[in-house]
């Protein structure tokens, strides 16, 4: 009797969830799909009753996110699934986020295979993190995520060698180390070699001071799918360049995959052979761009998804807009904040994430250096006062507050001391800057006018690369 009843009840939930899923296939289509990764996939129904149908979000973000922008879409594709119409309900369940996958989307949760290793010998480690599932997809990394996929599901195909290049802590490693993964579950019997440029250097010099030349080509050109990163650092080794050129060749002309990561584009590569660069371009190259803000809050997201922590929406907002061109630099903000919050043992708020991260003002100017008189001339420019009257000695209100937000950003983003900064400013006294600038980080804390006026002025720097 009570197995019957538990029957039921199962039989209940699995019809429950391919209805759901389908009502999830109605919307996919018509939200971005980062959306639908990042929000929408995370949800899962939990019962039909009445005119009401209650979906359960992993955390509150998540349901605040549906209650703001997909529930109209929601109940009107629930509407046509369940053939009535029906109203939504989200409550926060911080379980449905581990739970399996409901056998409705087609396959059921896989537990990978176990790691045939067929990385060849010498290869660097792949890191676990760098999977395809992990890596948000976003307007300024499609394309390099679509050339990697495609590279995994048919190496030596179409898209070789696929060269991906873009600035620093935007993905390459990861895109390419997923590639590794994938085509270790997929395509077990290739093998796989991921090798640095420094490392294929390193590799190489000792190959030949050892007389194992022969050792280290076979491995070198016996591979399958070769997948060199921050090619960069061979391009201005004579003979270590050479050596790949040679490696290159021999893969390519079998139709062996090469993928090929690098800081700049091959154009730019400090190379001294053309045939190289034009082989570079000969298969698809693909850059990889700053993320824009909603992926950069799309990856925010995931990772606190992953560490189940609930954000608040303007935390995540600040950050994604403190931290432009770094993704990198942005999961560290982020694994700061859990962090001081964990041990402070206090919830995470706009002002705790100002406290904790206000340093990141200076590193995310990771777009290259800016100097005093640049900041200087923008601060003038954005408050409509002269560089002379910034740099000299009266103290009418406007102008004193302009010189301290620029007193303030050229501490936050050079490496200028107090003292050169005072000479900077016409020759002031150090403490005249340090009074300007704890004047202006309290001033951060409560004057909401100050802190858009500082952010706008620390973005204009960024977007100038
Ligand atoms: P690069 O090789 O371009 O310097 P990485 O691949 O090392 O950058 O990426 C830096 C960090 O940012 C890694 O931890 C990576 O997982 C993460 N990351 C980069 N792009 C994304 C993305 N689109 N989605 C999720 N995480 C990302
Ligand atoms: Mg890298």
């Amino acid at each position: 009797m009570v197995e019957q009843l538990e029957l039921n009840l199962e039989d209940e939930a699995a019809a429950l969830n391919a209805a759901w899923e389908q009502v999830l296939g109605e919307l996919r289509p018509h939200v971005k799909a980062a959306t639908f990764e990042a929000v929408l996939k995370g949800l899962r129904a939990l019962s039909q009753a009445g005119d009401v149908l209650r979906i359960a979000a992993p955390h509150m973000l998540m349901k605040q996110m549906v209650e703001r922008s997909h529930l109209p879409a929601l109940a009107e594709a629930a509407t046509v699934v369940f053939g009535r119409p029906l109203r939504i309900e989200v409550v926060v369940d911080k379980n449905a986020a581990s739970r399996p996958a409901p056998a409705s989307q087609g396959k059921t949760e896989e537990t990978p295979p176990p790691p045939t290793d067929n990385l060849v010998t010498g290869s660097l480690p792949l890191n676990a993190r760098y999977v395809f599932d992990e890596f948000v997809i976003g307007s300024s990394n499609r394309l390099a995520y679509a050339g990697a996929m495609a590279v995994a599901e048919s190496p030596g195909g179409d898209y070789n060698p696929l060269f991906l290049y873009g600035g620093v802590g935007l993905g390459k490693t990861h895109l390419m180390q997923a590639i590794g993964h994938e085509l270790r579950r997929t395509h077990p019997g290739k093998k796989v070699l991921y090798l640095s440029g420094e490392s294929f250097t390193v590799q190489y010099v000792t190959a030949l001071q050892q007389r194992r030349m022969e050792e280290f080509r076979r491995r070198t050109r016996g591979a399958d799918v070769l997948l060199i990163d921050d090619i960069q650092f061979i391009a201005d080794k004579e003979s270590t360049e050479e050596e790949f050129f040679h490696t290159f060749n021999s893969l390519y002309q079998t139709d062996r995959q090469i993928v090929i990561a690098s800081d700049r584009s091959p154009r730019d590569l400090h190379t001294s052979s053309d045939r190289m660069r034009s082989r570079f371009e000969s298969g698809l190259m693909a850059d990889i761009k700053g993320p824009d803000l909603e992926t950069r809050m799309a990856i925010l997201q995931k990772k606190a998804l992953a560490e189940s922590a609930a954000i608040p929406t303007d935390v995540l907002v600040y950050m994604a807009e403190l931290i432009h061109s770094n993704i990198r630099v942005l999961e560290g903000a982020l694994i700061k904040l859990l962090a001081y919050a964990s041990i402070s043992n206090q919830p995470i708020t706009r002002e705790m994430a100002d406290q904790v991260l206000g340093h990141y003002f200076r590193q995310s100017s990771d777009a290259g250096p800016v100097d005093a008189e640049t900041i200087i001339r923008k601060v003038g420019d954005y408050y409509g006062v002269q560089v002379a009257q910034i740099k000299g000695k009266r103290r009418d209100k406007a102008l004193v507050t302009a010189r301290q937000v620029a007193m303030h950003l050229v501490r936050e983003m050079t490496s200028a001391s107090l003292p050169e900064i005072g000479r900077v400013f016409g020759g002031k006294d150090h403490t005249t800057v340090i009074h300007a600038c704890t004047k202006i980080k309290a001033g951060l804390k409560e004057d909401p006018q100050l802190g858009l006026a500082v952010r706008e002025l620390m973005e204009s720097f960024q977007q100038e690369e």
